[in-house]
């Protein structure tokens, strides 16, 4: 038996498709030939910031164990359902489809780090393929190599998490979703932190379901292939279910942050962690978002709590000059109108400063707040008429609305990739598959 590992990626348009129901198409056919698969396939989310990103920038991996002569087949019924099911007339739907055969490499595995915190380049992506005889199948210019090779390297060691995705039939497509809310919320009791970002605990709206006109009914995100599996089997749909597929995945795992030693290393389009030291009062700007600056010895950089409502703005409404804090988020590059922006997608509020308001003394003789008589010149009240002259302002120490903490935005606006608070905690720290041993298909794939 030989291992082959089927990367694509960006088949998807804004107007529709999705690559992971290509994903469950292929699998669908690739049971018919009998083939067998060693691990879950993969949904790797790329870095949420680069420019060209589609909707979700999630490449997919299949990784297949299957006899020698089954290759050429396997091959053919993967391009032939890439090009059949891609949205090819659509202007940015550039698809792409690896093939890797054997272990992956660590240069592989690199590059696919990459692909998750910064930015690679289509020319990097064949210039691995081509040394390291894989092959690669492009449609137009083919720019979904890179999302193909990434997700063929990533290989989700340490922490990943697990989604289970529904698909709607044909007719149903492009009408409103008709799941039963309460069975959200009934999974969300039974299964508790085995499952997260089903409901929206501020506004109880139920987010496994997506919105617009793509095959997904809902995703099911969790912790174990097993628990989304359950939870698919509390969810209660009223339109029927054509397949369901579940994917291993860096979803919800920070995959995509990297700490920044220092200010002056924060670079536009690599999501960091970066720590510093609030540098003034926060503005409010156009359309209720929140900016402010932070510092460290080595510069300056703007921050942005985009969000018109939700806990991540309202806290960052309520920073103070002198906060230490470790904002956590995307970078926006220098615009015409706007520095280099760090997009929130959480505050780590490390120090709260100390708030301090100075006030007129009392006076000694009547307990009536003084008056100033001026700068140096002490203190007179109006009550009794007592002069201090030595007397000083009172400092008072202001409790701070805040406590230090993790804060991070709201679920229903948080990205692919951003670790959900519940989430902490519970991080994997080794693969959750380590025999490569066949996986039977009712494990990830059903109708
Ligand atoms: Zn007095």
């Amino acid at each position: 038996m030989e291992k082959l590992h089927v990367g694509f990626d960006d088949t998807d348009s804004r107007k529709g498709g999705c690559t992971t129901y290509v994903a469950a198409l292929i699998i669908e056919q690739l049971s018919k030939l009998r083939v067998s698969f060693f691990d879950y396939p993969f949904l790797v989310r790329l870095n949420p910031n680069v420019p060209w990103k589609t909707r979700g920038n999630g490449a997919l991996c299949l990784r297949i164990l299957c006899e020698p002569q089954q290759i050429d087949e396997v091959k053919e019924v993967v391009a032939e359902t890439v090009e059949k099911e891609s949205e090819l007339s659509e202007a940015g739907t550039e698809p792409g489809i690896v093939f890797f055969k054997g272990e992956v490499l660590s240069a592989v595995e690199a590059f696919a780090e990459r692909t998750m915190t910064s930015v690679v380049t289509k020319k990097e992506a064949l210039k691995l393929i081509k040394k390291h005889n894989a092959e690669a199948i492009r449609f137009k210019t083919g720019r979904g190599i890179i999302g193909g090779l990434a997700a063929i390297g990533a290989q989700l060691k340490g922490d990943h998490t697990f989604e289970l995705i529904a698909y709607r039939t044909k007719q149903n497509r492009g009408t409103p979703r008709k799941i039963d809310g309460s069975s959200v919320l009934q999974m969300e009791r039974q299964l508790g932190r085995q499952v997260f970002n089903n409901v929206d605990p501020e506004t109880g709206r139920v987010l496994i379901t997506p919105r617009g006109p793509d095959p997904v009914l809902y995703g099911i995100r969790g912790e174990t292939a097993e628990a989304v599996k359950r939870g698919h089997e509390i969810v209660v749909s009223h339109e029927p279910i054509e397949r369901w597929t579940i994917f291993k995945t860096n979803q919800g795992t920070d995959a995509h942050l990297k700490r920044a030693v220092s200010i002056s290393d924060v670079k536009p389009y690599n999501p960091v962690i970066i720590r510093g030291e609030v540098a003034a009062k926060p503005r409010v700007i156009q359309g209720g978002h929140v900016v402010f600056q932070i510092r460290d010895n080595t510069g300056k950089v703007d921050c942005a709590a985009y969000e018109p409502t939700g806990t991540l703005r309202d806290l960052a409404m309520k920073l103070i000059q002198g906060d230490l804090v470790e904002i956590y988020g995307g970078v926006r590059p220098k615009s015409q109108t706007n520095p280099m922006t760090v997009n929130a997608e959480k505050i780590h509020l490390i120090k709260p400063a100390v708030l301090l308001v100075y006030r007129n003394p009392l006076c000694p003789s009547c307990g009536k707040r003084m008056k100033s008589m001026g700068r140096g010149q002490g203190f007179e009240c109006l009550k009794c008429g007592f002069h201090g002259k030595t007397l000083k302002k009172t400092v008072y120490e202001i409790e701070r609305p805040l406590k230090p903490g993790l804060y991070a935005t709201s679920p229903h606006s948080q990205r692919h990739l951003t670790k959900p608070l519940l989430r902490y905690g519970l991080e994997k720290t080794g693969n959750t598959r380590l025999d490569e041993q066949v996986l039977p298909y009712k494990f990830f794939y059903g109708h």
